[in-house]
């Protein structure tokens, strides 16, 4: 027999404990556009939460369900008849290639509805300014940018591991963009390293979780300094209807996590640092965090 949800669903197969449903709405039944960047902000993030609350209840050996309405003209159905659909995502996501990062669906999104660029890194090259400045001229629904880091990223844990140990750069010498996306990150790595040792004393470097916290600390770093980047880089100096947020997609907990003003850990979208000050604002925030301080010591 089929198991039932508490509001009555069924789940077709009774061995299955997690259900997600995209649900073609022709009844006018899916989302709107967000009006606003602070709007596209926040349906992104109650779509991470919908996405991680639905895997805590597979976790906790509860059946879920989660239901993603589309507009049927987002892929192009039209009553009787089939036509290209206008293209009009609310957000355009510079996410990783890493393919435990699948970006519409951590945000509960469908078809149409996010632009989606993804590098190793999330870094900010040629191609990547060039999509974008593709998505803002042309994407009059675009509210928002984010760039979405990822815990255990690998791209940032080999450039971490460049800096912990410099001889390990002769590994990917001959391989010219592997050691693009590495020098690119190399940066950010430094600072992190330097931070940490601000805040934590010149002994962190002996702490047993230190690597693992420098590759988060970094992965964090980079995506705010991707951030910063863009709004120089793009033509977005007069667009206050387009704003640019960060963020890091913890795998372990399907969240989205930056860190918060308070000293408290975040789940959300934190807005992209304007100037020096506010990255500085960022590092002290970030390495003083309970998430970063935990990944020290580990158990
Ligand atoms: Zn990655």
């Amino acid at each position: 027999m089929a198991k039932k949800l508490p509001e009555g669903l069924p789940i077709e197969h009774p061995a299955c404990l997690a259900e997600v449903t995209y649900r073609f709405a022709f009844d006018g039944a899916h989302k709107a556009l967000p009006s606003d960047p602070n709007a596209a902000r926040l349906r992104l993030e109650a779509g991470n939460r919908a996405f991680a609350e639905l895997l805590d209840q597979v976790a906790a050996s509860r059946p879920a369900r989660l239901s993603i309405d589309i507009d049927p003209h987002d892929v192009g159905l039209l009553p009787g008849r089939s036509t290209a659909p206008k293209q009009q995502p609310f957000a355009a996501i510079v996410g990783c290639a890493d393919a435990r990062v699948p970006v519409e669906l951590i945000f509960s999104e469908g078809p149409n509805d996010l632009f989606v660029v993804r590098i190793a890194g999330n870094g900010l090259g040629d191609d990547v300014m060039g999509s974008l400045s593709y998505a803002i001229d042309h994407l009059a629904s675009l509210r928002s940018i984010v760039v979405l880091g990822h815990s255990e990223c690998g791209a940032v844990s080999a450039a971490v591991d460049v800096h912990l140990e410099p001889a390990r750069y002769m590994e990917i010498m001959s391989q010219k963009d592997l050691r693009q996306i590495v020098d690119r990150t190399l940066v950010v790595i430094q600072l992190g390293a330097t931070w940490l040792e601000r805040v934590h004393g010149a002994e962190v470097v002996r702490r047993s979780g230190y690597r693992t916290t420098l590759i988060e600390v970094a992965i964090a770093l980079n995506a705010a300094l991707t951030a910063h980047g863009m709004r120089p880089g793009l033509n977005l100096a007069d667009r206050s209807d387009i704003h640019v947020v960060y963020g890091v997609y913890v795998l372990e907990e399907r969240l989205v996590w930056s860190p918060r003003r308070d000293g408290t850990d975040w789940f959300g979208l934190a807005p992209a640092p304007r100037d020096a000050n506010e990255f500085v604002a960022i590092c002290d925030l970030l390495v003083s965090s309970p998430r970063i301080r935990g990944l020290l010591d580990p158990p």
